[in-house]
């Protein structure tokens, strides 16, 4: 079994209390409960991970009603979990450290459950570097706001480098996986040169469908090659939302306009086509737990063109859906539920 923790002290543990998920090892089977997972999909928000789980009900024909579906953490305000047959669908607040919080309780909960071949997904949102608000951006390379493929972290008061390896599967794809039509992008950035082909892909429903298509090829050679073993290292992405993405909008602000867009421009040099703040922590820490991960966000908007989101709340919602639509369209076909 590969293992998915890595900490000498979990085995002399008599009890293992998942605090934030209200779960234990004690008062819960959880190989009964969780055994089976072969799917975790995470995000931000609670209510999405509720609407991704009631469509991948929908999706894998599961029986019972959408509704009935509970929160297996409602005990706890902190997190969101939810369960469809193979797929667990898990919310993890924003910034690295509320989803960090989550995915140590996270992979535990996997390791306790003694799940094997788990593949883990972010599906998140984003902000667009020179990118139509709605484009799906699949992370190749996560860095961190220096353009550095890498995830730091303080360790006892010491500056440590969890990983310096960005390779995602994306990046070490087959060549027809980047014959997809230009777009597929990323959060805090990605695709060095040699992918300069992956770029974005502006996500209009025609594109979105020929993209499934594309996207379920590329899965099935992935899947054989490459999704061995996934993504890479990562690196934080910015820590805030406001400065630390160079907006213009917080509570405060100490740079111009111009230094803005500087910025903004050596990201898109850097092949950075979004940011967002979880895909680092996310991509370290399941690289370092031998977990099979993936980061696909949406553009809320062009961060060239303006920092707050003003789209209509119901086209949010359907941006939102878009990327949900390419990870159910993946594990049907890891399912074996379609062509
Ligand atoms: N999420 C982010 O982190 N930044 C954005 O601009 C939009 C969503």
């Amino acid at each position: 079994q590969v293992q998915y923790v890595k900490n000498p002290h979990l085995d002399r543990m008599e009890e293992d209390i998942l605090y934030h998920f209200n779960l234990g090892t004690k008062t819960h089977n959880l190989p009964a409960m969780f055994g089976d997972i072969k799917f975790v999909c995470v995000g931000g928000s609670a209510n999405r991970m509720r609407a991704f789980a009631q469509f991948m009900h929908q999706e894998l024909g599961q029986p019972g009603h959408v509704d009935d579906i509970r929160d297996i953490c409602e005990e706890t305000d902190r997190y969101s979990m939810f369960k469809v047959g193979p797929v667990l669908s898990v919310s993890h607040g924003m910034g690295a450290p509320s989803i960090s919080i989550m995915l140590h309780e996270l992979i535990k909960l996997l390791y306790h459950s003694r799940c094997r071949d788990v593949i883990l997904f972010r599906i998140g949102t984003s902000g667009g570097i020179g990118l139509a608000p709605g484009t799906v951006v699949i992370t190749d390379k996560a860095v961190d706001s220096f353009f550095r493929p890498q995830f730091e972290q303080v360790v006892l008061g010491k500056v440590i480098v969890r990983s310096r390896r960005c390779q995602s599967w994306m990046r070490a794809c087959p060549k027809s996986f980047c014959s997809v039509p230009r777009n597929c992008l990323t959060s805090p950035l990605l695709l060095p040169t040699p992918c300069a082909h992956m770029t974005s892909m502006k996500v209009n429903r025609h594109i979105l469908q020929k993209a499934w298509r594309s996207i379920s090829i590329l899965c099935a050679i992935l899947l054989s090659f490459v999704l061995v073993w996934y993504f890479l290292a990562a690196s934080d992405a910015p820590s805030s939302s406001s400065a630390g993405q160079g907006r213009l909008d917080g509570a405060l602000c100490s740079f111009s306009t111009e230094e803005k867009l500087e910025y903004l421009r050596k990201a898109h040099e850097a092949d950075v086509r979004n940011i967002e703040m979880e895909s680092t922590v996310f991509a370290a820490m399941c690289r370092m737990c031998n977990l099979k991960a993936a980061v696909i966000c949406v553009t809320l908007l062009n961060r060239f063109e303006g920092d707050q989101i003003s789209t209509h709340h119901d086209v949010l919602v359907e941006y939102q859906q878009r990327p949900q639509g390419l990870v159910a369209h993946f594990i049907k076909k890891r399912l074996g539920l379609m062509a």
